[in-house]
C-alpha cells in the first residue's frame, strides 16, 4: 500500500542484471505490475508524471528529465541508463534520430512485461531472441498498445480485456532467455556501433515500407532483427563510388553548404539555391531531355534555355504559352539556383535531409564529397523525370499524364580511398494512365 503522505521508500523489482537492455517503459511497467499499482501511482513511487493521453513509450524513452527522474527515485537502475539513449541504438551517422514514433513491442516479451527500445528501431522489424514480428496493436482487437495505459487499470491491459502481460512470465523468465536477450542485444549494440561509423542513409524518414527495402537491397546481409521478405515495390537500383579526395570542396564553398542548407530548410515553395558543383550535370540533363522531342516543340528563346545548341534553322514562332524558362537551373553571378517546385515532394524532401546534413560536416572532406555527389545524383533524376513529364505536357497539352513517381533512397557507405554510394528508386504507385 501506499503510505498516506504519498510516498513509498521500496518497491520490489527484478534484478537488473537480468533486465539487459529493458526500456525505461518496460522498466515503469514490470514496477507497477510487481507491485500491484496502477498508472496514477507512477509519480510517487517512480517519479514519473505522465498524462494518460500521450504515449508512454515515446515520453519515457526520450525525455531526459523522465529518464533522470527515474533514477533519482530507483538509483540501482542506473546500470541500465547506458542503453536509454537512443542515439546508441542508431545504425546510421546521419544526425537523424530513425525512431517508430508509436510504442511498438513484442508479443512473447510483453508476456513479462519487458520493452526495449531496440523495438522502437524502424529497420526491427522481428524480436532477434523470440524471432516473431513486432506488433503495435493488442492481438485481440487491434487497438493501438499504446492506448492501453489508463488511470486506473494494470498497465497495458487493454481495454478489451486482453492482457498481454503474465505475472507467471513476469517472475520466472528463464535463464536461457536472459542469456540469449543479452547476446542478441550486445551483438546488435557491436552492429549499430560500427554501422554509424561508416554509413548514412537518407530518405528513409517516415515511411515504413521504406525500411522494408533496407535490409535486403540497402544492407545487403540478413540481419537477425529484419524480416527478409521480397518487397512488393518496384525497385530501381543505382550504385556508384566517389574517390577521395573529392575534387576541392574548398572553405569557401562550405560556406556556401552551408548558408544553402539553412536557406533550404526554410524554404516553402523549394525555389532553391543550388551547390555550383552541380551545374554541369543539370545542364546535361535539361539537354538531353529536350532533345528527345521534335526539333519544333520549342521556340528559339526555350531552345537556348534548354541548352539544346543543334543550330537548326528558326523554327515558326508558336502561340505564346506559360514559359519553359524556369525550367532550367540558371547562374547569376557566382551561383547557381533552381525553380525545385517541379520535382516530387520526395526528392525535395531527401534533396533536404542531404542538404541539412552536408551543413553539419564542418571538417569531413571525404563525407562531403560523397553527399554532394549524391545530391547532384538524386537532383538530377529527379529533374530529368519531371522535365520530362512538364516538357511532355507542353508539347502536348492532351496527352495523358504518366509522370512516374518515383522516390530516392540513398545510403553512402564510407571507405577509406572512396565513398560507395547506393541509390533506391523506389515505386509509391503504378503509373496511372488516366488524367
Ligand atoms: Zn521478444
Ligand atoms: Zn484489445
Amino acid at each position: 500500500m501506499i503510505p498516506s503522505d504519498g510516498t513509498l521508500l521500496t518497491i520490489a523489482h527484478r534484478d537488473f542484471a537480468e533486465l539487459h537492455g529493458i526500456s525505461p517503459l518496460g522498466l515503469v511497467v514490470q514496477g507497477l505490475r510487481i507491485n500491484c499499482l496502477l498508472p496514477v501511482d507512477a509519480f510517487c513511487t517512480m517519479g514519473v508524471r505522465l498524462t494518460y493521453g500521450e504515449d508512454w513509450s515515446q515520453r519515457l524513452c526520450l525525455s531526459k528529465r523522465l529518464k533522470a527522474a527515474l533514477l533519482t527515485m530507483l538509483p540501482a537502475a542506473s546500470v541500465l541508463a547506458p542503453m536509454w539513449e537512443p542515439e546508441h541504438w542508431q545504425a546510421f551517422g546521419d544526425g537523424h534520430r530513425h525512431w517508430r514514433p508509436m510504442l511498438t513491442a513484442c508479443p512473447e516479451c510483453l508476456k513479462s512485461g519487458y520493452h526495449s527500445m531496440l523495438f522502437q528501431i524502424p529497420w526491427v522489424d522481428r524480436c532477434p531472441w523470440h524471432r516473431v514480428s513486432l506488433t503495435t496493436q493488442c492481438t485481440t482487437c487491434s487497438k493501438p498498445l499504446w492506448q492501453s495505459i489508463a488511470r486506473d487499470t494494470p498497465p497495458l491491459l487493454c481495454e478489451c480485456g486482453h492482457d498481454p502481460v503474465s505475472a507467471e512470465a513476469m517472475l520466472h523468465e528463464p535463464g536461457e532467455l536472459i542469456e540469449r536477450r543479452r547476446t542478441s542485444l550486445t551483438r546488435y549494440m557491436v552492429w549499430a556501433l560500427a554501422s554509424r561509423a561508416r554509413r548514412d542513409v537518407f530518405g528513409l524518414r517516415d515511411d515504413p515500407r521504406a525500411w522494408d527495402v533496407l535490409g535486403t537491397r540497402l544492407l545487403g546481409t540478413r540481419l537477425a532483427w529484419h524480416e527478409s521478405g521480397t518487397p512488393n515495390r518496384k525497385v530501381l537500383a543505382r550504385t556508384s563510388t566517389v574517390h577521395h579526395p573529392a575534387p576541392l570542396p574548398s572553405g569557401e564553398c562550405h560556406e556556401d553548404l552551408a548558408r544553402i542548407a539553412s536557406e533550404t530548410s526554410q524554404a516553402k515553395d523549394f525555389f532553391l539555391e543550388l551547390p555550383v558543383s552541380v551545374e554541369k550535370s543539370m545542364r546535361r540533363v535539361s539537354a538531353s531531355i529536350a532533345s528527345k522531342f521534335p526539333p519544333d516543340t520549342f521556340t528559339e528563346r526555350e531552345r537556348v534555355f534548354l541548352g539544346i545548341t543543334t543550330g537548326s534553322a528558326t523554327p515558326a514562332e508558336r502561340q505564346p504559352r506559360p514559359s519553359v524558362i524556369l525550367l532550367a537551373a540558371y547562374r547569376v553571378k557566382d551561383r547557381l539556383f533552381f525553380d525545385g517546385r517541379i520535382l516530387s515532394k520526395s526528392v525535395q524532401a531527401v534533396l533536404q535531409e542531404i542538404c541539412l546534413a552536408l551543413a553539419e560536416q564542418p571538417g569531413d572532406q571525404s563525407r562531403i564529397g560523397g553527399y554532394l555527389r549524391a545530391y547532384e545524383r538524386i537532383l538530377s533524376r529527379g529533374y530529368a523525370g519531371a522535365a520530362y513529364h512538364a516538357l511532355s505536357k507542353l508539347a502536348s497539352p492532351s496527352s495523358p499524364s504518366t509522370a512516374a513517381f518515383w522516390r530516392p533512397v540513398v545510403m553512402v557507405r564510407r571507405r577509406k580511398q572512396t565513398s560507395r554510394l547506393t541509390i533506391l528508386w523506389l515505386r509509391d504507385r503504378p503509373p496511372t494512365t488516366d488524367t
